[in-house]
């Protein structure tokens, strides 16, 4: 990585972020600040334009050449104050620079005539412009180089009416040298001041940043826990609850159930011939079976309900705060919904039964096994009295 592409590298001449994306960004973002400041150096700009009429008036009375200089500062400050009330409604215009720019450079020629007209007090004007170059770099918000090239332009249109007003090479030289001071310490000033803003904005931006991929881990890894958890506690064919975690939720329910006095019913499903099926049809068309007869069961049963994997194309089905003879109801309708709901296999539909075992979980029985014990014996004698049907133990 070479130095123009690392983040935030700010350049030491023009104080400005090298990347032109991030320096446009961190002008969008200091705009309402920029803006608000610049609104209010032009309006104490103008004001001590128009104040400085007052001594124009002491040294020129009321003449034409007071009425020259007046015109200059009420042009000027005119141009400053729709400045500043243009700024109030299109912020934007801060951005650039351009027009600050422009107002500075205008604001140098108007000041011109004063050298002429008040050729007396050119030694006070001098020390003015030194504070005007100052004030530049230190009070008008504006791009570092934009301010630079404003305040030569301002020096050198200086010496010129200096010069043009007959002022010897040492008087230049000399005036030159004192007014290049607060260029210079402007200059250097204003440079610190900006690289210090850009600066915080690039750490701000950073702290941002590292916030925004954090989260964005942190999310990851949440997906991440949610989808190891739907593993570890489902089946993958089906999605139905596992053995681990049906047996988990049967002794949550169970003991739920038995606070609240109410009965649990555990039914067990095998499907009927589905060695049949696998051989006639291919084992990836049992397997769309099974996703068939799981999506069915889930679809059927209320929300409490728990559907489980048992293995194979066998099933089991927790129905909490159900009584015998309602599990029955519960159970008959759902092997008639699943005995008139064929699957489609091959383009062709298939009808798939199954034979259904249930019994009321018994005082003395905390875990499921050995409540599947007694269900597993009421499914044999299902199938051997010939399959399709709800069998109650
Ligand atoms: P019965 O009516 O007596 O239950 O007959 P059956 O053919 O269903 O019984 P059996 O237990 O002999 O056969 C179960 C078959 O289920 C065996 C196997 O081919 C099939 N099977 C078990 N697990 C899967 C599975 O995950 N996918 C598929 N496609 N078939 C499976
Ligand atoms: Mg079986
Ligand atoms: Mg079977």
């Amino acid at each position: 990585m070479n130095d123009s592409t690392k983040p935030y590298q700010i350049s030491a001449l023009s104080a400005e972020f090298i990347d032109p994306s991030e320096e446009q960004a961190f002008r969008t973002y200091i705009r309402p600040l920029a803006a608000r400041s610049l609104r209010v150096a032009l309006i104490v700009w103008g004001s001590l334009l128009l104040l400085f009429a007052g001594q124009d008036w002491q040294s020129l009375g009321w003449s034409a050449d007071f009425k020259t200089l007046l015109a200059c500062r009420v042009l000027q400050a005119g141009m400053l104050f729709t400045f500043a009330f243009m700024l109030g409604r299109k912020p934007q215009l801060v951005s650039s620079g351009r027009v600050v720019t422009v107002l500075e450079i205008i604001g140098f020629f108007l000041f011109m005539p004063v050298y002429f007209l008040l050729p007396e007090v050119a030694a006070f004007t001098v020390g003015v412009i030194g504070l005007m170059l100052l004030s530049m770099f230190l009070l008008i918000p504006n791009r570092l180089l934009l301010t630079l090239f404003a305040a030569l332009t301002g020096l050198a249109l200086t010496l010129s009416c200096m010069a043009l007003n007959g002022r010897g090479v040492e008087v230049l030289l000399g005036a030159f040298f004192i007014l290049m001071l607060p260029v210079a310490t402007g200059y250097f000033a204003a440079q610190q001041l900006q690289t210090v803003r850009r600066r915080q904005y690039a750490m701000f931006n950073q702290a941002k940043e590292a916030n925004r991929a954090l989260q964005a881990e942190v999310e990851r890894r949440e997906l991440l826990e949610q989808e190891l958890k739907r593993q570890a506690t489902t089946d993958p064919l089906t999605g139905l609850f596992n053995r681990r975690q049906y047996e988990m939720l049967f002794r949550r329910e169970r003991e739920r159930c038995r606070r609240q006095g109410t009965a649990i019913c555990v039914a067990m499903v095998d499907l009927d011939y589905f060695k049949a099926l696998n051989d006639e049809l291919g084992h990836d068309c049992g397997d769309i079976a099974l996703k068939h007869v799981a999506t069915l069961f889930t679809n059927q049963l209320r929300e409490g309900d728990v559907v489980g994997r048992f293995g194979g194309e066998e099933f089991i089905i927790l129905l909490p705060d159900t009584g015998a003879p309602e599990a029955e109801r519960v159970i008959e309708r759902l092997r008639k919904t699943l005995e008139n709901t064929p699957v489609t296999l091959q383009g062709k539909p298939r009808k798939i039964t199954a034979t259904f075992s249930i019994s009321a979980v018994l005082d003395s029985e905390t875990d499921i096994s050995e409540t599947l014990r007694r269900v597993d014996e009421g499914l044999y004698s299902g199938k051997r009295a010939g399959r399709n049907r709800v069998v109650m133990v």
